[in-house]
């Protein structure tokens, strides 16, 4: 099965709004294409569109869409027995005159507040950042670059869109599902792979949607259709990468032509986005003489312990890093062990690599099925735990449990006085911390209590080393608000 693997918890919303769709075709899989006739089609679509409201469809303004929905990610739960849902909101607003859309997510992911907006007008594009209150351009864009995801999460504008591609739309003949004949067309949209519909025979609703990208299928689901100011819409929506569930509306209203007075135009009070730090490039660290820190886009620690090395953190591509570090140190010591930092399934991707290097994996004792089930025939005379705290060597071993997830390692260097953790805090910023965010600012709770001695912290998820001093001035701010500058879609 393809894996769909979510690098850190970041809203589905927000990695549709940043994903360039230009993708190439890709066919729909084969069903029953016994009548293809043009008039056929041309009816069929015609009475699909009558069905979500004829006239009042195609001569649509605009279409606002607020969803109250659940959301989760295969192997990104807060405890390693089972991958739990979390709450999110999004609005749509989408004028289909000029080509505008603004469209904002909030989600609540165990007390981390993901809140994002992205703005699209027919000269310009911003994305915002409301934890931060922050925006950013985005350089190259389209309208279906930027919004095309959102129509598609919505029935009535795939509706929509079949009414203005009719004629480059296909009727590929009926199709079961769920054991039921259905009408199965094929629509054309911009940027984005054709997109197979299925469509009811009796009520010529859209109650399946099937999309095919070069890694993964996606699938939409549509069903309990009703209508609001004469447009048919769907009020429960679903959404599958491959056979993973990823997230369901608990609640969908529309709005036709009918836009908040605040569409397309930001606060004054967010501001350009400072400076990101550079994780582009290779990145070494040397925090002591036997201690590294290196990496591109994602970071491990490698210590020297006399006449083996210790890998710390397993994200995915572990092998390159360990590579560029025996380079940088010239040494040829094997990897004798590994220390998993927690059970989310990307920062076990590189488990394989260390098992195949050779290395004894070393982890709570809590997670230890979590990378049973990630490295193919890991045999238990190779798997090391620890309960609560350890010294192994060189380093130190300390369970804490936070926001972000309920068993975490967190490896202390003492030679470096260095602390290397996961996903709670990245030095994301050219100059000066990061903001705190739930999940930084409940690891920094659990690391007062270790009483360490540290100076550095570092991340998997950047290459910058950030001092103690500046992590714990940035969490002493910790503002826990939840909804910024008051926005609607959070203040109910
Ligand atoms: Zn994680």
């Amino acid at each position: 099965m393809k894996k769909f693997i979510v690098p850190s918890l970041v809203s589905i919303f927000f990695i549709t709004l940043l994903a360039c769709t230009n993708l190439s075709s890709a066919e729909p899989a084969s069903v029953n294409t016994a009548n293809q006739s043009i008039g056929n089609k041309d009816t069929i679509i015609t009475k699909v569109i009558k069905a979500y409201g004829g006239e009042k469809l195609s001569s649509l303004r605009s279409f606002r869409i607020e969803d109250k929905n659940m959301e989760t990610y295969p192997g990104q739960g807060f405890t390693p027995d089972y991958t739990d849902f979390w709450d999110t909101r999004s609005i749509i607003q989408l004028d289909l005159i000029d080509k505008r859309g603004d469209f904002e997510t909030w989600g609540d992911q165990y007390g981390r507040i993901l809140h994002f907006r992205g703005i699209t007008t027919q000269d310009s594009a911003i994305s915002i950042d409301y934890w931060n209150q922050t925006f950013e351009n985005v350089s190259e864009f389209t309208f279906y670059q930027r919004h095309g995801g959102n129509i598609r999460f919505s029935d009535t504008l795939l509706a929509y869109e079949l009414a203005k591609a009719t004629n480059k739309s296909e009727y590929l003949g009926t199709v079961n599902y769920r054991g039921m004949p259905h009408h199965h067309i094929q629509l054309e949209m911009p940027e984005s792979p054709p997109l197979s519909l299925y469509v009811g025979m009796q009520d010529f609703m859209i109650k399946r949607m099937h999309r095919i990208l070069p890694t993964l299928e996606v699938f939409y689901l549509f069903d309990n259709h009703a209508q609001k100011n004469g447009i048919s819409f769907a009020k429960d929506f679903r959404f599958f990468y491959d056979s993973d569930f990823i997230l369901s509306t608990v609640k969908r209203e529309i709005f036709v032509n009918k836009l908040t007075n605040d569409a397309f135009t930001a606060e004054n009070a967010v501001k350009v986005a400072p400076e990101a730090f550079d994780n582009s490039e290779a990145i070494v660290n040397k925090l002591s003489d036997n201690a590294y820190h290196l990496g591109t886009e994602n970071f491990s620690a490698f210590v020297d312990a006399g006449d083996h090395i210790i890998g710390i953190g397993g994200y995915g591509g572990l092998k390159d890093r360990f590579e560029a570090y025996q380079k940088e140190v010239s040494n040829n010591k094997p990897l004798r062990y590994q220390v998993v930092t927690h059970h989310h399934t990307d920062h076990m991707e590189g488990l394989s690599e260390a098992y195949a290097l050779g290395a004894t994996l070393v982890m709570s004792e809590n997670i230890v099925d979590n990378v049973k089930d990630v490295v193919d025939g890991l045999s238990d005379e190779r798997i090391i735990t620890y309960e609560n705290q350890d010294t192994f060597g060189p380093i130190e071993l300390h369970e804490v449990s936070t926001s972000h997830s309920e068993f975490n390692t967190v490896t202390y260097i003492p030679e470096a006085k260095a602390l290397f953790q996961a996903d709670h805090y990245g030095g994301f910023l050219a100059n000066g911390p990061s903001p705190a965010t739930r999940s930084s600012y409940s690891l920094k709770q659990e690391l007062d209590k270790l009483n360490l001695d540290i100076e550095k912290i570092l991340s998997v998820h950047s290459g910058k080393v950030e001092t103690w001093s500046d992590y714990a001035s940035s969490m002493s701010q910790y503002d826990p608000n939840p909804c910024r500058l008051n926005r609607p879609i959070c203040a109910n």
